[in-house]
């Protein structure tokens, strides 16, 4: 497939691509045996009520450490894992170690939720329904305690996703749209989806103390969401001036690396606003 002949610039410009086509290949071969090998694991990362100053839930977040690759984010292998497919398999493996995850806490009294974010292919792949309904039914988890967060972008084709999402609610559990404000889709499909939260991207709550164009995005959504009967969780909160600017405007919940980073569960469960959540029967 590479060039023979040509000048040194092509050459050059071939060896980096080839060199970038060989890293995905790799990332590709690894991955196909990553559930096999065990190399998967979840952080949840705790998601707080403003009001109360108690966590409500988890957001769980995928890892992936392999021997020759090391630590690979998911912001780089969920895409591949999107385009080869793979992203059913390890899709399903998300929910069910979530869900066990879930009903191992309530088992010990812990009361929280669960958030689980899905990918468009997972989305429109028609096994999604009977798959999360029969992973509810093995684990027992009862379904308001599983909310799905699914991006703007899977929102285009508004007729096929309001379907989805209705057959979601119907299983009973909860929809958050991520990373709220980054998609370029139209605001229309707000009042026809059944969603219970919105969560405002990172990128807005970052200089929101410094940015009055930050500050009314995050501000707007907050009343646009509320007058929807929406809640409102702010991602990436890092600072307490953020903190208390979105406390200001009502913001309902908010998760970020003031709280906490995305922890695995043997050091979630060290975490007092964690252990807060144990109901004492
Ligand atoms: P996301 O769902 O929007 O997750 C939020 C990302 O922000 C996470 O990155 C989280 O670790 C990071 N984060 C949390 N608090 C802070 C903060 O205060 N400051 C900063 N700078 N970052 C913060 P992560 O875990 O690397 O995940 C990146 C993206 O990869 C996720 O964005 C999501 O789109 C995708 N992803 C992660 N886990 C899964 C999964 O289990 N399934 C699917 N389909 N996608 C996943
Ligand atoms: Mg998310
Ligand atoms: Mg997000
Ligand atoms: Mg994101």
């Amino acid at each position: 497939q590479a060039k023979k002949e040509g000048r040194n610039t092509y050459q050059f410009y071939d060896v980096k691509l080839d060199k970038k086509t060989f890293e995905r290949l790799e990332i590709e071969n690894e991955l196909r045996k990553a559930i096999d090998r065990d190399e998967f694991s979840l952080h949840y990362q705790p998601i707080l009520n403003l009001c109360k100053n108690q966590v409500t839930g988890v957001e769980a977040l995928i890892r992936w450490n392999n021997e020759k690759l090391g630590t690979v984010s998911p912001a780089q292998f969920i895409p591949i894992a999107e385009e080869t497919g793979m992203i059913i398999t390890i899709g399903e493996w998300i929910f069910s170690t979530a869900c066990k995850q879930l009903k191992k806490w309530e088992n010990e009294g812990f009361a929280l939720s669960i958030s689980v974010n899905i990918s468009i292919r997972q989305f429109y792949q028609p096994n999604l329904i009977p798959m999360i309904e029969s992973i509810l039914k093995e684990t027992n988890v009862s379904p308001e305690y599983l909310t799905i967060e699914i991006t703007e972008s899977m929102t285009m084709d508004v007729e096929t996703a309001t379907n989805i999402l209705q057959d979601l609610k119907e299983l009973g559990v909860n929809i958050s749209i991520d990373d709220f404000g980054t998609g370029y889709s139209s605001l229309s499909y707000l009042k026809s989806f059944p969603i219970d939260y919105l969560k405002i991207d990172q990128s807005f709550i970052r200089d929101i103390t410094k940015s009055k164009g930050d500050e009314s995005i995050a501000t707007t959504i907050l009343l646009m969401a509320h007058n929807l009967g929406l809640k409102v969780i702010a991602e990436g909160v890092e600072t307490k001036g953020q903190l208390e600017m979105l406390k200001k405007h009502r913001c309902d919940e908010a998760q970020g690396y003031l709280f906490s980073k995305p922890l695995p569960v043997e050091e979630l469960e060290q975490f007092d606003k964690f252990k807060e959540t144990k109901t004492t029967t």
